[in-house]
């Protein structure tokens, strides 16, 4: 494949190696910060609406974990990506008849927000013998319009589906709502993160290691707050055009 360096407009591809740099940074940052080490919190590269070639580039800077929101739009990137050593996840509600696609191509769905889809993963997993990595969506900010699980349920739902074969609940994902300041994201945050540790014990599995949270406004918030595995899009690769 020949290394591209302009975008299809005329842009120079190096803007991704400068924002790669500097939000890597700024994660490391914020996670010494918060008494952890870098290593500690995964920086995924969201990439919905992005071109391969622009995706690569971002690999070749080092992205190892990439997110994409539609099962169609992955399935159609991955011949055109650098897909050796790249850890690929499902982070957008996803419709059950899509699951059988994306079973043995992904390595963890972040967003299962209801029993009956966590069934559907059990049943392609078991097919396919394989174990499928899980989060369970939080609906942290108790918002009609979103989905996921209420914060009361959300731990007694998630050892529910952990319970099921083929599926290994690894943590929790959350999208908190718009908010104003940083002190009210933090606040969101910061009861992700309780209910995330209040958990533990629960599931008293070293696997349960995975707290999803933080995009392109809040990453550092987020991080300073517990976060584990922030989901970095626009602040990577530039507004998105639809
Ligand atoms: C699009 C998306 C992101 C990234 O959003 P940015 O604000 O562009 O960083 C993160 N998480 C989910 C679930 C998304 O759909």
């Amino acid at each position: 494949m020949t290394e591209r360096i302009l975008t299809d407009d005329g842009q120079d591809l190096r803007y991704i190696d400068e924002n790669y740099k500097y939000i890597k940074n700024k994660i490391e940052e914020a996670a010494l910060r918060s008494g952890r080490t870098p290593a500690d919190v995964r920086f995924m590269a969201v990439t919905k609406t992005v071109a391969p070639y622009i995706i690569n580039r971002a690999i070749a800077c080092g992205a190892d974990l990439i997110g994409e929101n539609k099962v169609q739009e992955l399935l159609s990137k991955l011949d055109d990506l650098h897909t050796q050593g790249l850890e690929m996840h499902i982070i957008g509600h996803l419709q059950s008849n899509k699951v059988k696609k994306i079973i043995t191509t992904v390595a963890m769905i972040q967003s299962v927000d209801s029993l009956s889809l966590a069934q559907e993963i059990s049943k392609r997993a078991v097919e396919n013998d394989v174990v499928m990595d899980v989060l369970t969506e939080v609906n942290i900010g108790c918002e009609w319009s979103k989905t996921g699980f209420a914060c009361e349920e959300l731990t007694e739902r998630s050892l529910e589906i952990d319970a099921l074969p083929g599926v290994n609940v690894r943590g929790y994902m959350a999208i908190p709502p718009v908010c104003e300041t940083e002190e009210e994201v933090r606040g969101y945050f910061s009861r992700v993160h309780r209910l995330f540790e209040d958990a533990k014990p629960q599931f008293a599995k070293p696997s349960f290691d995975t707290l999803s949270m933080g995009m392109s406004s809040d990453y550092a918030a987020a991080v300073l707050e517990g976060s584990t595995l922030v989901r970095v899009g626009s602040a990577l690769f530039g507004q998105r055009r639809y």
